[in-house]
Formats: structure tokens, C-alpha cells, sequence
């Protein structure tokens, strides 16, 4: 791994200047950050219904850099009960595009997060330590934040792309995805883009001193399914236990899954993957990976590989028990009992037959069995050269050289959606973290404040490397 000595040089510097010097930002970094607390700063959780007020204020911002009403879309949807909105935003191209459109994603909800649980309140905007704290700061307000922020500056500098570039912020990913669903079906009629960029996966991976290691794609995602499991009795005293008996059967079927190991499995993608951050680890994890990746059938690689939480996902499907509630009274023999099983389901093998694995395993047909997950499957994407490209020059003009590794992540984003409808879709985001340390989803979310501003020209140099006249062929 080599990258700029400046860039180390200027990370140090950072950590030891007063905050006044440290704030000395360019006008654009200081839009982004401004849009950035604004957004981060409503509430666009499930149940708070103020999605509409994240939309109203980024169709300002726009508006307010020179986006005509005929550049903007806002749609409404039901999801679930709940109305939410969907944003979407185009940069057109002057006279006939050379290419077709490209989609742009990101999402504009959040995961909901309850104050009293976390050490700064979750819904403003704090920089301390060196990150920027608040629910969505790194899924997925930045992206949201970056994509609209480079439009603007986009916009503002009077560039116009050789092909259409096109915003499709969706408002319920981390729910319904009724916004996301809406969109690709417009999409896929009205748009039909190239090829799909995500803001919402991938990007910087850095080891633990905060040097780069390696850029991630998400270039596919397994498929999320969940499953409730149901057995009913007719119950009774408990006084008088009947020899059947819901709850221990039940947990007879989870025992069973408990112990089932689904069947291995790899594409090119994952082995790839699983080479080059094997490569990046000394440890038997590292070596374990690589074997792997060398031979996909090597028992001692599987092992290890399936005993890691950070791996056991990358070589097949895995379904886990998350949830449970059963019987109704401390007196009285269970009427029902109910288990919510979670599967991360490898792409290409389908739910439907992920949930027939399942019932062969748990071999009771008193088992019922529900899918109440409703998201869609999605096949690998393939990362184009042009694609590529724009990330090698987005690394270069960040000082970055590193690996470039395509990588299936454990689903769902938005992007699945379109992946599902036939359209290459790969996750390259502009964020670069330590693993397992923004938090997303989790309590005091946050991102690296030099994370923030140096991934502020991602997007700017890969929309003009993919539909700038200079570098289109
Ligand atoms: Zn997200």
C-alpha cells in the first residue's frame, strides 16, 4: 500500500490544530457540512413521518443553485401506512446525450435512534474527537449529503454532462422500500441508465491507525428473507400437560436449524474478494481466506472461515434465530409459539428454496412456516472498466493507491432493487472508516471528520471521468 506522504503529513497536522484553524474550509466544504447538519439534523425515521421535510429543504438547496422545476421530482408513496416521499434530481445533458443516463442512489431515512440511549443526541450534529456524531452521519446522510452537494457544485460551475445524471434518493429504505421499489420501476421505464452507483456501500476501508488499506465495491448483496415460524396447540391447564406441547417443539425446529450448516458456496466475486483481504491479514483468518479463494473446497479454510462471524456470511447463506414470543400465561400450556428466523440468503439460490431447505431440516410439518419479509433477490453486477476507472481516478486524486476489491455484503440496500431488475448496480461510497467504527445503525453513529471533507470530490471526479466530454471516448 503507498499513498501520499502529504496526506499523513496533513492528517497529523489536523489532529494537533486549534478548531478555529481546522474549520478554515473551502466554500464547498462549508456547504456540504452545512447541508450535511441539516439534514442529519430531521428526524426521517419510521413513525416520524418528516421525510417530506428532508425533501422539502434538499428541493431549496437545489432550487436555490439554479435546478429548474422541470429538473426536479418528488414522488409520494404509502409505505406501509406511513407516507414518505421520494426525491429525484436530474442533471441533463445538453443536446443529444452520448451515452445512456447513469442513476445515482442514496436514501434520505434513517434507523431510528432514542436519545436516552446515547451519549450526544442522536439527531444533532456534533464534531468531537475527530468525528462527526448524529444518527445517519455515516448511513446514509453523507452520501445523500455528497451526491446532492456535488450536483450543486455541479450545477453552479455551469457543467453539463454528455449523458443525463440522474438522483434517485429514496425515503423508506430501512423499512418498506416502497420509495426504492417506485423509483426503479420508474427508472427501468422511463430512464433505462446504463448501469446504477450507490452511495449507500463500498467505499475507504482503513486499518486501525487510519491508514487506507484497501476500496471496497459492493458489487453484489446476499438476499434478506425472514421467516416467522409458527406452532399452535390446542393448550389447556398446565396443571394437566398435554404430551405435545408448542414451545418445546418449536424450539426442537430451532435446535435443528442451530445445528444445520447451509452448503458452501462462492462466485468470482466473493473468491476475489476473499483473496485480496486475505492477502491483507497475516493471521490464520488471512490464511484461511485465501485458501479459500484457492480452493473453495478446502475443509480447514471452511472451518475457520464459517466460526468467524466477520466471514461465516462471505461462503454461503446463513439463517439465524432473532426473535421469539410464545404462550400466554405462566398457568396455562402454550396456544402458540412463534420464532423469527432471519436469512442472509446467497445470490442465485432463491427464497423460495432457502425456505424448502428449511423445512426439510426442521422436519415437523406442524411448523408453519411465513415469509414476512417482502424484498426482492438480487443477481451479481458486474464492476465495468468505465466504472473502474472513475474509482482509480477518484483514489488518485484523493492521494490514495490502493487495491480496488469488488465485495457481497450481507444486503439490503436500495441497490438490490435495481440489480433485480437487470441493471449492474455497484456500491462505491466516498466514506472512509475503520471497520466495525461508524456505528451505522447502531448507537452513537458517527464518521471521521477528515473522512468527511476528503471524500467531498468523489463524486465531482467520477461523474466528470464517466460524462465529461474530455475523458468520454
Ligand atoms: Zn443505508
Amino acid at each position: 500500500m503507498i499513498f501520499r506522504p502529504a496526506l499523513l503529513v496533513s492528517a497529523g497536522l489536523m489532529a494537533l490544530m486549534p478548531a478555529a484553524i481546522a474549520q478554515d474550509r473551502t466554500p464547498h466544504e462549508e456547504m456540504a457540512r452545512d447541508i450535511y447538519r441539516n439534514v442529519v439534523e430531521i428526524r426521517s425515521a419510521r413513525g416520524q413521518q418528516n421525510v417530506p421535510d428532508v425533501v422539502a429543504y434538499l428541493v431549496g438547496q437545489l432550487k436555490g443553485a439554479g435546478f429548474a422545476d422541470g429538473d426536479i421530482e418528488v414522488t409520494d408513496y404509502d409505505s406501509n401506512g406511513e407516507p414518505v416521499q421520494g426525491l429525484m434530481v436530474w442533471l441533463r445533458a445538453e443536446g443529444e446525450p452520448k451515452e445512456d443516463p447513469i442513476v445515482l442512489l442514496a436514501h434520505m431515512d434513517v434507523v431510528d435512534a432514542l436519545a436516552k440511549d446515547w451519549a450526544r443526541a442522536p439527531y444533532k450534529l456534533t464534531e468531537e474527537d475527530g468525528y462527526f456524531f448524529g444518527r445517519g452521519t455515516a448511513d446514509n446522510k453523507y452520501g445523500l449529503t455528497n451526491l446532492v452537494s456535488t450536483f450543486i457544485r455541479l450545477k453552479k460551475e455551469g457543467w453539463t454532462p454528455n449523458r443525463d445524471l440522474v438522483l434517485a434518493l429514496s425515503g423508506d429504505e430501512e423499512t418498506g422500500m416502497v420509495s426504492t421499489r417506485g423509483q426503479a420501476e420508474y427508472v427501468d421505464e422511463n430512464i433505462k441508465p446504463a448501469f446504477v452507483l450507490n452511495a449507500d456501500a463500498g467505499g475507504l476501508a482503513l486499518d486501525e491507525d487510519g491508514s487506507p488499506l484497501y476500496y471496497g465495491v459492493q458489487g453484489a448483496e446476499k438476499t434478506y428473507a425472514t421467516f416467522e415460524l409458527t406452532v399452535t396447540n390446542p393448550g389447556g391447564h398446565s396443571s394437566a400437560p398435554r404430551a405435545d406441547n408448542a414451545i418445546y417443539e418449536l424450539a426442537g425446529a430451532l435446535k435443528k436449524i442451530e445445528a444445520y450448516k447451509f452448503p458452501v458456496m462462492s462466485s468470482e466475486l466473493t473468491r476475489a474478494s476473499l483473496r485480496s483481504s486475505g492477502r491483507q491479514r497475516l493471521d490464520g483468518l488471512g490464511k484461511a481466506m485465501r485458501d479459500f479463494a484457492d480452493n473453495p473446497e478446502d475443509e480447514a479454510a471452511i472451518e475457520v472461515l464459517r466460526a468467524n462471524p466477520a466471514t461465516v456470511g462471505t461462503i454461503g447463506t446463513t439463517c439465524i434465530a432473532t426473535m421469539l414470543s410464545a404462550g400466554h400465561a405462566e398457568n396455562a400450556l402454550p396456544q402458540s409459539a412463534t420464532a423469527t428466523v432471519n436469512c442472509r440468503i446467497f445470490p442465485g439460490v432463491g427464497i423460495e428454496a432457502t425456505e424448502e431447505t428449511l423445512k426439510d431440516v426442521v422436519e415437523n410439518d406442524e411448523v408453519k412456516f411465513e415469509l414476512i419479509s417482502d424484498l426482492v433477490e438480487s443477481p451479481e453486477s458486474i464492476l465495468r472498466d468505465d466504472v473502474l476507472a472513475a474509482i482509480k481516478a477518484s483514489l488518485a486524486d484523493r492521494g490514495v493507491d490502493v487495491p480496488i476489491l469488488p465485495h457481497m455484503s450481507s444486503g439490503g440496500t436500495d441497490g438490490m432493487h435495481y440489480r433485480n431488475l437487470g441493471y449492474d448496480t455497484v456500491g462505491i461510497s466516498a466514506a472512509a472508516a475503520k471497520q466495525n467504527d461508524t456505528f451505522a445503525h447502531g448507537l452513537n453513529e458517527r464518521l471521521p471528520v477528515k473522512s468527511f471533507y476528503d471524500g467531498l470530490d468523489h463524486w465531482y471526479v467520477i461523474l466528470k471521468t464517466l460524462a465529461g466530454d474530455d475523458t468520454a471516448d
